[in-house]
């Protein structure tokens, strides 16, 4: 995403543009995959923690990113669709680690995912496959 680009999905979600939000979609959206909490720390040395963490918490909150929480209760942060807004995120997606290189990718769905849960109040599905990512059987 250009920094105009990253602007306007600011200003649509109505969000103020700061260093810090532009330099953190910037990052997320220049690199194209899930990005761990720990990369992103390490690429915004200068900013400190907590707004960091209300920023991230913020670009959830908008339909900009969304949280992908793996068993090792590391964070991952993707970049949403354009359909998820600000009150509601339209994932029908499966996220895919790597067990090697533990790289994070959004898998998009043909077909929506069709899950029994009838019985349940669902807020959030989230679904993960590992295996070897295409870099790591090659
Ligand atoms: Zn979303
Ligand atoms: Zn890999
Ligand atoms: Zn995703």
């Amino acid at each position: 995403m250009t920094i105009t680009g990253i602007k306007k999905l600011l200003k649509t979600r109505n969000l103020r543009v700061t260093e810090l939000r532009v330099a953190l979609l910037e990052i997320i959206s220049n690199l194209g995959k899930a990005v761990s909490y720990q990369e992103i720390q390490n690429s915004l040395i200068k900013f400190d923690r907590i707004t960091l963490y209300r920023t991230l918490n913020a670009f959830i909150e908008r339909g900009i990113l969304h949280k992908i929480i793996l068993e090792d209760n590391q964070n991952f942060y993707a970049l949403c669709s354009v359909e998820c807004t600000k009150d509601k995120h339209q994932h029908q997606h499966i996220h895919f680690q790597c067990n090697q290189c533990r790289e994070v990718s959004c898998l998009e769905s043909k077909e929506p995912i069709e899950l029994d849960i009838s019985n349940h109040l669902v807020d959030e599905i989230e679904i993960t496959v590992s295996g070897l990512c295409q870099d790591c059987h090659n």
